[in-house]
């Protein structure tokens, strides 16, 4: 057993413990948790380190198959031209390799995340996670405009699909990638596959040229389906909230990601009809993109349950996640740091069904340790030059 201590741990179960200790076995299962409430005691083969001690990050959104894009796509062009762009990489064959995917998942590892919701398109990640100590639910992602297509479309996100559940410990659905591109045909043939045990992950409010395209069929996101030879007349018309109540089961474990624009009545409105409804943020994914934030501390105060994601390394230029809750607290000081560690942990942890190991530092989970250091105990929140390094 190996004994870890630090200024503070932060355990996500109850209030941060003091000079606490944590007792972690050879499989990184929790076996003890020592608080001395002030009556400190030495224990034997105790590390102590300068800080505070958290459980494993969780990231909920992420594309580790894009990671060849890295610093390929030009910033803060608005949503359209984005898509537009990663789609003349993929007609250009810049084809995903393995070895930009292994190094994302190592940087994942480094930075102290243990389970990762990694959105799918082709199994181009699995040998490189096959070698990862990650926890992963796959997104075998669905999209096309074309309602002829629609019956292609689906059979092949099945056939990936069955290759990804290959993957020991991990999880795989098919997910929409958005309301705006599918047909109606292939959302009508996706949702007579989802079930309410599914877990569903959406890119939601991502821009506002998203709600003007599926309200009028026009505007940027029309434009670029006008270049590539395709009807806007084959997606569904309508507000983004009513296409989404349309096709997706109320009850199924729901993210939707991004809400850059989500506004206070469609965040009630959305999280009263899903009963289990997670909101992914990606924050230096919005800044690449469309050089804005979600307006998080309105989404937090409607009660919403919130969680981190990056996205991907062609919009980010980081997969840590102790980066996107860095941009968190330093744009929205009125939000705790507790809280938002809770976003990139435990609340992760549940949207993607995995709390039963990680997420909080409780007896027989095994949910990683890391360490924050340097911290401002003063005002318990991180400093500039705070950092995380992966202890177990
Ligand atoms: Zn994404």
């Amino acid at each position: 057993m190996r004994r870890f201590s630090a200024n503070y741990v932060y355990t996500n179960a109850g209030l941060p413990i003091r000079n606490g200790v944590i007792g972690v076995n050879d499989e990184g299962v929790i076996v003890e948790i020592i608080d001395h409430k002030g009556q400190e005691k030495e224990y034997a083969h105790t590390e102590f380190r300068n800080g505070i001690i958290v459980p494993g990050l969780v990231n909920a959104h992420c594309h580790t198959e894009l990671s060849m894009l890295k610093k390929q796509v030009t910033p803060k062009t608005g949503l359209a031209d984005f898509v537009n762009q990663i789609r003349n990489f993929r007609l250009q064959g810049v084809d995903a390799d393995e070895k930009p995917i292994a190094n994302a998942l190592n940087e994942i590892h480094r930075t102290g995340t243990v389970a990762l919701a990694d959105i799918c398109n082709t199994t181009d990640s699995l040998c490189a996670k096959e070698q990862s100590r990650t926890r992963f639910v796959n997104f075998v992602e669905v999209l096309g405009l074309d309602n002829q297509k629609a019956h292609h479309i689906m059979d092949r996100a099945m056939v990936i699909r069955e290759e990804l559940t290959t993957l020991q410990g991990s999880k795989c659905f098919l997910t929409p990638h958005s309301v705006y591109s599918l047909s109606t045909q292939l959302w009508e043939k996706l949702a007579q596959n989802f079930s309410g045990n599914d877990i569903i992950s959406i890119h939601f409010a991502e821009s506002k040229d998203e709600e003007l395209f599926t309200q009028t069929h026009s505007g940027p996101i029309a434009q670029n389906y006008k270049d590539w030879g395709l009807l806007a007349s084959h997606a569904p018309k309508g507000l983004p909230i009513d296409i989404v109540k349309q096709y997706l089961p109320k009850e199924a474990k729901t993210l939707f990601v991004h809400n850059t624009f989500l506004t206070r009545e469609q965040a009630h409105d959305l999280n009263s009809h899903f009963s289990n409804a997670c909101f992914v943020l990606c924050p230096t994914s919005n800044i690449y993109i469309e050089n804005t934030l979600p307006n998080i501390p309105m989404l937090n105060e409607v009660g919403l349950k919130i969680a981190l994601g990056t996205d991907s390394l062609a919009s980010s230029h980081t997969l840590s996640i102790f980066e996107q809750l860095r941009v968190i607290l330093s744009t929205y000081s009125e939000l705790s740091f507790a809280e938002v560690l809770r976003w990139a942990t435990i609340n992760g942890a549940k949207a993607l069904g995995f709390d039963s190991h990680f997420g909080t530092i409780e007896l027989g989970k095994s949910p990683g340790l890391n360490l924050i250091t340097p911290f401002d105990f003063e005002n318990g929140t991180i400093r500039d030059d705070s950092r995380v390094i992966r202890l177990v």
